[in-house]
C-alpha cells in the first residue's frame, strides 16, 4: 500500500472531480478510491459492506483532506444503483467518474458439469447486469453535463483463458462488448466509457479462490504464474489505470479494454 501524504495540487490529476466506486470497500475499488482522493476527488464509496466502508470513508479522509463518504449499494438493485448516484450529485453537485467496479468470481468450480443455473444468473447479476445499472444512472445525471468518464473492472479472462469459473468468463467478456456499445452511444454525449481487465491481484476475492491464502501466500502464487518477474503488483497498478482514464490525461480515449497483466495474457496465449 502506497502513502498518503497529499501530493501538491498542482500535480493532482482529479481536483474537483466527484467519483463514485462501486465494491469501494475492498481490493481493487479500495485502492482507486485511495489514489482518486490523493488526486483531489471526492469519492463515495459504494458498497454492501457498511461498517468496512464506513470506516474505510473516514480514514481516508482524514488521511487525503479530501470528502469520502459510504453509501450503502447493492449494484443488482436499481433503486440502490440510483440513490448512490443521487447522493454523488446531492453532496457535491455532479459526477464525473463512475467506476462499477463491484464483482464477485461465484463458486470456484471450472467445470461445466456442475453447471448450476442460480449460481450463473448471480455473477451475471452483480459484474454485468449491476455495472449497466451504474452506467445507466451515470449516463443519466452525465448526459445533461456533455461530459464524464464511465469505467468498468473486466477482467485478464476477457481476453484470455484465466483458469476461471465459465460464468465468470463469460461476464468479463460481456463487460467488454458493454464497454464498446455504451463508448458508441454515450460519445454521442461527450462521455467516455472504458474498462480496465486486470490480471491476478493480491485481494480478498483472489485469497478465497485460492482456498483462504493469506495474502504474503497469495504474492508469492502470483509471483510464480507472472510474465513480469521481479514486479510485486498490487492493486493500486489497477488503481492508476483508473487514474488515467478517470482523469482529462485520457480525454480522447474511449471503447478501451485496458489491459493491465504485465504481458500475461500473452503467454497465457501462447506468444511467450
Ligand atoms: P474484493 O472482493 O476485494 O472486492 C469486491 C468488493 O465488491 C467487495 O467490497 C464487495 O463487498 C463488493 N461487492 C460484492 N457484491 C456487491 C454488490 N452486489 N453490490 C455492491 N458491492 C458488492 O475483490 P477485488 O479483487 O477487488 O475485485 C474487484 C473487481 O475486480 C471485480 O469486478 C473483480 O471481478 C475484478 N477483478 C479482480 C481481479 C483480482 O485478481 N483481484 C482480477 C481481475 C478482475
Amino acid at each position: 500500500m502506497r502513502g498518503f501524504s497529499s501530493l501538491p495540487s498542482s500535480a493532482q490529476r482529479l481536483q474537483g472531480k466527484v467519483a463514485l466506486i462501486t465494491g469501494g470497500a475492498s481490493g481493487i475499488g479500495e485502492s482507486t478510491a485511495r489514489l482518486f482522493a490523493r488526486h483531489g476527488a471526492k469519492v463515495l464509496i459504494a458498497d454492501i459492506q457498511a461498517e468496512l466502508g464506513d470506516s474505510l470513508s473516514k480514514q481516508i479522509s482524514s488521511e487525503s483532506g479530501q470528502q469520502v463518504s459510504y453509501v450503502h449499494c447493492d449494484v443488482t438493485k436499481e433503486s440502490e444503483v440510483e440513490n448512490a448516484v443521487n447522493k454523488a450529485v446531492s453532496l457535491h453537485g455532479k459526477l464525473d467518474i463512475m467506476f462499477n467496479n463491484a464483482g464477485i468470481t461465484g463458486k470456484y468450480d471450472t467445470s461445466i458439469s456442475s453447471f448450476e443455473a442460480e449460481e450463473f444468473k448471480k455473477v451475471f447479476d452483480i459484474n454485468v447486469y449491476g455495472g449497466f445499472l451504474g452506467a445507466k444512472h451515470a449516463a443519466r445525471v452525465m448526459i445533461p453535463e456533455k461530459k464524464g468518464s464511465i469505467l468498468f473492472t473486466s477482467s485478464v479472462a476477457s481476453v484470455t483463458y484465466g483458469g476461471v469459473p465459465h460464468p465468470y468468463s463469460a461476464s468479463k467478456h460481456a463487460i467488454v462488448g458493454l464497454t464498446k456499445n455504451l463508448a458508441v452511444e454515450l460519445g454521442q454525449h461527450g462521455i467516455r466509457v472504458n474498462c480496465i481487465s486486470p490480471s491476478g491481484m493480491p485481494t480478498p476475492l483472489v485469497a478465497r479462490t485460492m482456498g483462504g491464502l493469506d495474502m504474503k501466500q497469495v504474492q508469492e502464487a502470483l509471483l510464480a504464474v507472472a510474465n513480469l518477474k521481479g514486479v510485486k503488483v498490487d492493486c493500486n497498478d489497477v488503481a492508476e489505470a483508473a487514474l488515467y482514464l478517470g482523469s482529462e490525461d485520457s480525454k480522447f480515449v474511449s471503447g478501451l479494454n485496458v489491459v493491465v497483466d504485465g504481458g500475461y495474457s500473452l503467454r497465457n496465449a501462447g506468444y511467450g
